[in-house]
């Protein structure tokens, strides 16, 4: 399977052969490399520009290596977190007390546990029907991965279910004037997003998001990394490329 070759978590190559893929596709090839992020402990991550068409294999091309680093960083916290329990055994033993028991997770469908949901990263469609099939595709490509959460939020959809799916989403495809909503009556907080996806930005700005775009840009200004996908790369839309990538992000086509 030519997706080992691009060093994709097994549970993600694993999904993707559950989809009958078997090779990348030519988006795939050219940006998963060069979205995955270089260097090993302080990882760096480039921007991207991606001109792309519907059916070229886009969707997998930001969502492969976003859900990537979402696995590693998870596998890492988990680490650190068996490690510090680890040693708190050991120093119970030493001063003769008895072993500590693990933490509990809340109940997250507990509204007295409730918490803003705090995603990681943020892929932002033009349309409602596009999120919806992007957190379609998301969903199968985690089907493997404990604990990695994809939610859904556009409008048109009841409030009560929407955030009840929010709350402990690592993955968020949303349409960009319900996630505003969501993020100015507090359901959800962005300031944890390190990964942001514009998915068919020439469309986003025919639909008129430019604003809500321009907003969102600065409510996650500490991201690691911007990638916009576009069927052009016409003058508006390096200009909006040059307003939230640095550089205006490498250019991949
Ligand atoms: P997209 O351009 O993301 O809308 O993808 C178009 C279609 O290609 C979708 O139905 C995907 O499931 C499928 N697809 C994506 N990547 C591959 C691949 N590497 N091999 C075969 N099919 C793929």
């Amino acid at each position: 399977n030519g997706f080992i070759e691009l060093g994709l978590a097994p549970e993600l190559v694993q999904a993707v052969a559950d989809l009958g893929y078997t090779q990348p596709t030519s988006v795939q090839l050219k940006a998963i490399p060069l979205a995955m992020g270089a260097g090993d402990d302080a990882k760096r991550f480039i921007d991207l520009m991606v001109s792309s068409q519907t059916g070229s294999g886009k969707t997998a091309a930001f969502l492969l290596p976003v859900l990537h680093t979402l696995i590693q960083q998870q596998a890492e916290a988990e680490a650190e977190e068996r490690a510090a329990f680890e040693r708190a055994v050991a120093e119970a033993a030493v001063r003769g007390e008895p072993a500590p028991k693990r933490a509990k997770r809340k109940d997250p469908t507990n509204a007295r546990n409730f918490k803003a949901a705090t995603p990681g990263a943020l892929i932002l469609c033009p349309t409602r029907e596009l999120a919806q099939q992007v957190a379609h595709d998301a969903i199968d490509l985690v089907k493997h991965c404990r604990g990695l959460r994809v939610a859904n939020v556009v409008g048109g959809m009841p409030y009560q279910l929407q955030i009840a799916k929010l709350q402990n989403a690592n993955l968020v495809v949303a349409t960009p004037g319900r996630l505003l909503d969501l993020q100015r009556s507090m359901q959800i907080k962005l300031d944890k997003v390190q990964f942001l996806v514009v998915d068919e930005a020439d469309r986003m700005l025919d639909l008129g998001f430019s604003d809500d775009l321009a907003e969102l840009n600065q409510l996650t200004s500490q991201r690691k990394q911007t990638m916009m996908f576009s069927a052009t790369f016409a003058p508006r839309i390096q200009q909006l490329a040059m307003r939230v990538m640095h550089d205006g992000g490498a250019s991949v086509q």
